[in-house]
């Protein structure tokens, strides 16, 4: 079968490959529709994960069931399904303990374009299929189910993570198609003053169709300094980090009340250490919390997710910004986003 691979670190292209192996409580699928994210950029361009020779890139998608094992109760051959970009070992100590996503190590649960083939292939592998894919709902469109697999769950995850409440004031850096989610999460979680900060005038005018009540541009000058103003003084009950680079944490630490909470879905690429600024951190007294997470993956949450999008509460096909048709044009959408033009939010290519 073919696929669009990472050769090596900074090298890309089409490769062909066995077709993978069908274990009895997996499933094989073909992809109906798939998105490329920032991950499959920092995993080729800047070696996120380490060094990968001929892997098939790819996380995001959703299908059509080809072939299932003989222990798999709930799916068969000609299922149109959502694929989680996160794939659990269920029955791991690390899932039983709550932690899903680190089943067999430390972010292991991720296992598409990372220890195994991704989904820009002409089939892909899943395992454990009861507990990792769900049937996708006749209403929903293909396209904009795929944001289900990565996009809609982390910005989610990082609201889950940021723990937002009613009446909380909260900050989002970052909006891109991540922080984007994490918007219009905090919005139905009941945020009220609800800031969002990034520069790319289409994401900005999404931010404030998914809740946002203010905008902060950080190229303007020190986001700190800016929500300060506008909160006179107080700072925000919450923060949810979905872009930025290193030195974001200690600008979300600065512009946290005591007592607050941020949650961190950004993968932090470069540097040893994350600052915490010591004094804004109560020297090490001032209940802030920091929480940093993957999203846990899972048919139930799968499943709850596309009903959001079913009832019109939530609809990410609006950060679909650019529709390829054809298998052949992954690559071009790959390095879409690996160039990232200005009025880009998210790709995704029909196939
Ligand atoms: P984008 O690159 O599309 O968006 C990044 C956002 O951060 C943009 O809004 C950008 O602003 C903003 N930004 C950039 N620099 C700064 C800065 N110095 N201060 C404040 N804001 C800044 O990324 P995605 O939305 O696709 O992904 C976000 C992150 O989430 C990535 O790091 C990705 O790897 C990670 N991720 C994590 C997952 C998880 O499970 N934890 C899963 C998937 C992705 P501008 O408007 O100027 O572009
Ligand atoms: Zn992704």
């Amino acid at each position: 079968m073919k696929g669009f691979a990472m050769l090596g670190i900074g090298r890309v292209g089409w490769i062909e490959k066995e077709k993978p192996v069908c274990g009895p409580l997996d499933a094989l699928v073909e992809p109906i529709a798939v998105s490329p994210c920032t991950s499959d950029i920092h995993t080729v361009w800047e070696g996120a994960i380490g060094d990968r020779h001929d892997m098939i890139l790819g996380h995001e998608a959703v299908g059509r069931v080809v072939e299932v094992g003989s222990l798999v109760k709930d799916f068969k051959p000609g299922d149109r399904v959502i694929v989680p970009a996160i794939t659990p070992d269920w029955a791991s100590l690390q899932a039983q303990g709550g932690y899903s996503m680190h089943s067999g190590g430390m972010l292991a649960g991720w296992k598409f374009s990372n220890f195994k083939d991704g989904v820009f292939g002409e089939l892909f592998h899943v395992n454990e299929a009861d507990g990792n894919l769900a049937l996708l709902p006749d209403s929903l469109d293909p396209a904009a189910a795929v944001m289900l697999s990565d996009m809609v769950p982390t910005g989610l995850h990082g609201v889950e993570l940021a723990d937002v409440q009613f009446g909380d004031t909260v900050c989002v850096i970052g909006i891109g198609p991540v922080g984007l989610m994490s918007v219009a999460g905090a919005a139905i979680r009941g945020a009220s003053r609800l800031f969002a900060v990034g520069s790319r005038p289409n994401c900005v005018e999404l931010a404030k169709e998914y809740g946002a009540t203010d905008i902060i541009n950080y190229r303007d000058g020190d986001i700190v300094k800016q929500v300060m103003e506008l909160t006179k003084g107080q700072g925000v009950d919450r923060v949810v980090i979905a872009g930025g680079d290193n030195d974001t944490f200690a600008q979300a630490i600065d512009m946290l009340k005591p007592g607050g909470r941020i949650g961190n879905v950004n993968y932090l690429g470069s540097g040893d250490f994350v600052k915490i600024p010591r004094v804004e951190w109560g020297c090490g007294m001032g209940h802030k919390t920091i929480a940093g997470g993957l999203m846990p993956g899972g048919r139930l949450r799968m499943e709850k997710l596309a009903s959001l999008m079913e009832t019109g509460r939530l609809d990410p096909g609006k950060m679909l910004t650019h529709r390829f048709e054809g298998f052949e044009n992954m690559e071009k959408a790959l390095m879409l986003m690996k160039d990232k033009p200005k009025d880009l939010i998210k790709p995704v290519v029909i196939i």
